[in-house]
């Protein structure tokens, strides 16, 4: 049994969701397919929300171009005319259920997290119905009715033993009697008040994988719009070039870090079960793609080099040192993800979008401190991206630090946090937001020289 997921650029489109179709059946064995949103509406679900929530009406003309989108992608692929009825009346009435929900949001000029979470899971509801329809013999299975979440620090969380309880009564039984079904990635609901939630941005990798890991697939294809992993970022280096295999700590560590190919809780629940996860391209099938899998064959080399930006320092002063094991339980416990810290400089890493409550939590947390004068100052130093290269050969290299500074202090820029080794595979530094590419660019040039470089 194989679990395929397709992200919102392979349903996004009438000749993308042929190729689609095309991969779907010829599959030799039992599937259960996962997908994304046409690609690009889950930002404009948001984007509806949000005019609707500041009476801004212009939310109708967006909404009646999803409509018009829909249609035609039905109008598309979904050939026999009953079934073609049966979509449109399907997707129509989900439609309709949206437009009442924009309305109600502009009449109370309000729109809460629930709301939104609400909002958000039509892209996948609608998709699902059209990919289902549009292959010769497949059954829908609506993931909210098994996938549970809870909230924990801030966001929704997997509840693992809600989760598989409710796929063995569920899922397990239509796959008995059809040979592909059809999940909407992404979507879930709360265990507790049955509303409807998310796994967040990206989530419908992980939908897929907490599937195959539930089935013990024989593998997880993650389809998508590129060849497979590559040594960075393709839309900034541009001769990045795709890695052939990569170990699951590789994997985990570059999504992590931020590669975006892959949604990073993903990869977690195919490594406990062992499960091979490859990255296939949905417009090139024939390309081999990236095959993630156990790793110690690949000690000798650099996997890739990934980014995320805006991240932020802060950094805390005092006349003793920092207790830091406080700090951090505070911020963890309070959804903040804390990276590259150096408690003998008193720093730490955090994204961009965490700074604000990581401030009020420590400024709560050391109150006392700060009164008595033990710390002298919280502060934050924003506008920096964290660049980080993973590989399982850094293990057994020296000096790589030495060699990131002279090559970013070589193109003039600046490295106000310095290289640090965030694990055996993995080191990491910040620079400047607006030096981000540029240092990519000459830390892939310097640590994969053999990828040939555009003039
Ligand atoms: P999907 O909609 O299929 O889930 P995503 O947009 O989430 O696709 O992820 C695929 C995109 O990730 C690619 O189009 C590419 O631009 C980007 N990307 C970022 N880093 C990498 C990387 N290291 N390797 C491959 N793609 C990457
Ligand atoms: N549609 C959701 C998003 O855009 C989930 C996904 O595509 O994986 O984030
Ligand atoms: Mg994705």
């Amino acid at each position: 049994m194989k679990v395929l997921k397709f992200g919102g650029t392979s349903v996004g489109s009438i000749d993308s969701l042929r190729n689609v179709k095309a991969i779907v059946e010829s599959q030799q064995t039992e599937c259960i397919v996962t997908v994304s949103a046409l690609g690009g509406i889950t930002d404009c679900l948001m984007d509806c929300a949000r005019r609707a929530s500041v009476g801004d009406n212009t939310y109708m003309e967006l909404h009646r171009a999803m409509k018009e989108r829909h249609h035609s992608v039905i109008d598309g692929v979904v050939t026999d005319a009953s079934r073609h009825a049966e979509v449109t009346e399907k997707v129509d009435s989900l439609l309709q259920q949206l437009s009442t929900l924009f309305d109600a949001i502009a009449l109370l000029g309000e729109l809460t997290q629930r709301t939104m979470d609400l909002i958000v899971s039509y892209g996948e509801r609608m998709s699902c119905v059209i990919v289902c329809n549009m292959l010769s013999d497949a059954a829908l299975c609506y993931s909210p009715d098994f996938i549970r979440t809870r909230f924990r620090f801030g966001k929704h969380v997997l509840a693992p033993e809600a989760t598989s309880k409710l796929i063995a009564q569920i899922v397990a039984p239509k796959l008995k009697t059809h040979r592909t079904i059809v999940v909407p990635g992404f979507i879930a609901r709360d265990e507790d008040s049955g509303k409807i939630t998310n796994l967040g941005r990206g989530g419908s990798d992980y939908t897929a994988a907490i599937i195959a890991a539930e089935f013990s697939a024989e593998i997880l294809e993650i389809w998508t719009d590129v060849d497979g992993f590559m040594t960075a970022d393709p839309r900034i280096v541009k001769n990045a070039v795709v890695i052939d295999r990569m170990s699951f700590v590789e994997a985990m560590e570059l999504c992590n870090f931020g590669a975006k190919v892959v949604y990073s809780p993903t990869i977690y629940p195919v490594f406990n079960h062992n499960i091979p996860i490859v990255i296939k391209n949905t417009f090139n099938a024939q390309a081999p793609g990236t095959i993630i899998a156990d790793g110690e064959v690949f000690a000798t080399r650099m996997a890739g080099l990934t980014s995320m930006t805006p991240t932020a320092i802060i950094r805390i002063t005092g006349c003793r040192p920092v207790n830091f094991d406080r700090v951090f339980n505070s911020l963890s416990r309070n959804g903040v993800d804390i990276f590259m810290a150096s408690p003998e400089h008193g720093t730490f890493g955090l994204r961009g979008s965490d700074v604000e409550s990581a401030m009020a939590i420590l400024s709560d947390e050391l109150a006392d401190e700060l009164t008595t004068g033990e710390i002298e100052n919280i502060q934050p130093i924003t506008g920096l991206s964290t660049i980080a290269l993973v590989g399982s050969a850094l293990d057994s290299m020296t000096d790589v630090d030495k060699v990131l500074i002279n090559v970013l202090n070589g193109c003039g820029i600046p490295v106000p946090a310095p290289p640090r080794m965030n694990s055996s595979t993995t080191v990491a530094c910040m620079v400047p937001e607006q030096s981000l590419h540029e240092a990519l660019r000459a830390v892939h040039s310097t640590f994969f020289p053999s990828c040939t470089p555009i003039s």
